[in-house]
């Protein structure tokens, strides 16, 4: 009796475990289908629809901001990804950023131009480094996103802070200086948590998890 209950377990164990474990190369295509399906569109066009109809209910003041992250929020990578077959080479991607040629996310410009026409202070907040703050600048006002407010990397003695503590960091100081943070927008919840953040919007993003 006890060798068949543990013959049981044994399987039913192996059996949870393998069919919980996805394939690479499918999990890979399952990401892939739902970008390029029209999945994320609706995704996002429901996100966006929604924080619009939120917004639109908050009193703009003349020092109401909203925070933008950049990366998966305001411009996309699925293309290197991609092409990295949803891996990460620093070097590669480090070349893509500066060549400063990514598209915009989408329904993501539709809520910064709703924003901008509501006279909200526009910031992007992005844990990218100083020297890619010009190809930063110069692919965020090709791609449309104009009229911002500031755009705030990291500098040297910010690059081995954790990104939630940055940001935060950053919004809290803006809070001093006398912003009035009424949202903040990010694919990462380190984009998110903290302080001073007002509605917070999480964009989704399925090629990669920061969190920390
Ligand atoms: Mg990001």
């Amino acid at each position: 009796m006890k060798i068949y209950f543990l013959l049981f377990l044994i399987f039913t164990l192996v059996g949870c475990s393998s069919n919980q474990l996805v394939n690479l190369r499918t999990a890979k295509d399952i990401v892939k289908d739902y970008y390029e399906s029209g999945k994320y569109d609706e995704e996002m066009n429901e996100i966006i629809k929604d924080v619009e109809e939120k917004f639109s209910k908050v009193v703009v003041k003349n020092n109401s901001a909203v925070i933008f992250d950049v990366d998966e929020t305001t411009l996309s990578n699925y293309e290197i990804s991609k092409r990295l077959d949803f891996g990460y080479d620093h070097k590669i991607v480090q070349d893509w950023v500066l060549s400063a040629k990514l598209p915009a996310i989408k329904q993501t410009k539709e809520l910064y131009d709703f924003l901008k026409s509501k006279n909200v202070k526009l910031i992007f907040l992005t844990g990218r480094l100083a020297e890619e703050y010009d190809a930063t600048y110069k692919n965020l006002i090709e791609e449309g996103y104009t009229g911002f407010d500031t755009l705030i990397v990291r500098n040297d003695e910010q690059k081995k802070i954790k990104t939630q503590i940055f940001k935060s960091g950053i919004r809290e100081e803006l809070t001093k200086a006398g912003y009035n943070i009424i949202g903040t927008i990010g694919d990462q919840w380190t984009d998110l948590e903290g302080e001073y953040h007002g509605i917070q919007v999480k964009i989704p993003n399925y090629l990669y998890l920061i969190e920390d």
